[in-house]
């Protein structure tokens, strides 16, 4: 990596607003389908190697260490994209996921664990005004 992708890496971690546990949500989402994947924790570091190393590196808050997703499990998550929310607060990983990206062995996270809720219906277009 030459001197200005990295100078443009740390435009990106400067824009970072981590939280009062030096930690940012980073939603992880397949690149080509849309689905979501997952949600982990990043550090600063955790960011700075997501943001050079074209995998995915988490911050593990219950083990207290760094985390390359599919070192362990060989589900590795290829980086495509990182985009900051508007708050700059959270951060949206598009990847190339291989295989689960759920340690329980499902493709999401979110894979079959709905759960209730009471459906809404936007309200009908008003009519356009009459001229
Ligand atoms: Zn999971």
């Amino acid at each position: 990596m030459n001197d200005q992708a990295l100078s443009t890496v740390d435009a990106g971690l400067a824009l970072a607003a981590f939280g009062p546990d030096g930690l940012l949500p980073a939603v992880i989402q397949q690149w080509d389908t849309g689905e979501v994947l997952m949600l982990g924790w990043m550090n600063e570091e955790a960011l700075r190697r997501t943001l050079t190393e074209g995998r995915v590196t988490f911050w593990s808050r219950s083990r207290q260490e760094y985390w390359r997703k599919g070192d362990t499990s060989g589900h590795g998550q290829y980086v495509k994209t990182a985009a900051l929310d508007c708050d700059a607060d959270t951060l949206l990983v598009r990847v190339d996921q291989v295989g689960a990206a759920c340690h329980t062995g499902t493709r999401t996270c979110f894979d079959g664990r709905g759960i209730s809720v009471t459906t809404g219906t936007r309200p009908a277009e008003a009519a356009p005004a009459a001229s």
